[in-house]
């Protein structure tokens, strides 16, 4: 009888990857990468965090998100297994930031955002790789992008990198983070989802995900949902209209 054990490893030496987890928030990006981990894996797992963030709009989105992506793509309904949600309340503890906290969004000191929360993509990634170990799944998708962020050094290529050797080694298993936004702007994630699943899973993106940091979803944009002035809001909305003009032109 074939262990479990020697099953992934065989898996991974043929640079096949059966599972995959996705950090799934509902949002532009992570929707992105959970559709492009559905065209290419065969397994796709969701995880979501909760932290105390200042609205529970992500919370719910989410789930609808992930319901619309099943039904408007029945290739990939089958592939599309658990969803898993980890409760971190530890970050709104640490505070400090206006993603948790009731202040406004103003650069620091430093000169990166108040949005910044710090060691949550750590955080994240850390318990990812755990619930990878234990879920057998090879893969850990996360929508990081160096290209149109906000100064946030957990996202970079090389924090990713050093994560997944990290996790390489304290877990002793062969997990490998995808990273499908890296190099990506705004403009291209847009692009990508077209390539991936056409005006579909265009059109689901701008009504089913929510990326506003204030929660707001009164009023449809072009872009999607959103206050149309926070910080995240403003990036999506500039993404959108640069693709539309590339499409055009
Ligand atoms: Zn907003």
């Amino acid at each position: 009888m074939i262990s479990r054990s020697s099953l992934s490893i065989s898996s991974s030496a043929t640079g096949c990857h059966k599972a995959a987890l996705v950090l799934f928030s509902g949002g532009q990006d992570s929707t992105t990468c959970l559709a492009q981990a559905l065209a290419r894996h065969e397994r796709v797992e969701t995880l979501g965090f909760d932290y105390g963030q200042r609205h529970g709009v992500e919370m719910q989105v989410r789930l609808r998100a992930r319901q619309a992506l099943a039904d408007a793509f029945p290739e990939w309904r089958g592939r599309l297994g658990e969803d898993h949600v980890l409760s971190l309340d530890v970050l709104s503890q640490i505070g400090g930031s206006s993603l948790t906290d009731d202040v406004a969004f103003e650069m620091q000191a430093d000169g990166l955002p108040n949005t910044f929360v710090p060691g949550r993509n750590l955080l994240f990634l850390t318990l990812a790789g755990a619930l990878a170990y234990r879920r057998g799944l090879s893969v850990i998708v996360t929508g990081v992008c160096e290209t149109d962020f906000s100064g946030y050094p957990d996202c970079r290529d090389d924090t990713m990198k050093a994560m997944q050797l990290a996790l390489n080694l304290g877990l002793e298993r062969r997990l490998l983070i995808e990273t499908p936004l890296m190099w990506l702007d705004k403009a291209q994630t847009w692009q990508l989802a077209q390539e991936l699943g056409g005006d579909r899973l265009v059109e689901l993106i701008r009504k089913e995900t929510h990326t506003c940091y204030l929660g707001v979803r009164e009023q449809l944009h072009d872009w999607g949902y959103g206050c149309g002035e926070c910080p995240a809001c403003r990036l999506r909305a500039q993404g959108w209209e640069r693709w539309e003009r590339q499409q055009k032109g």
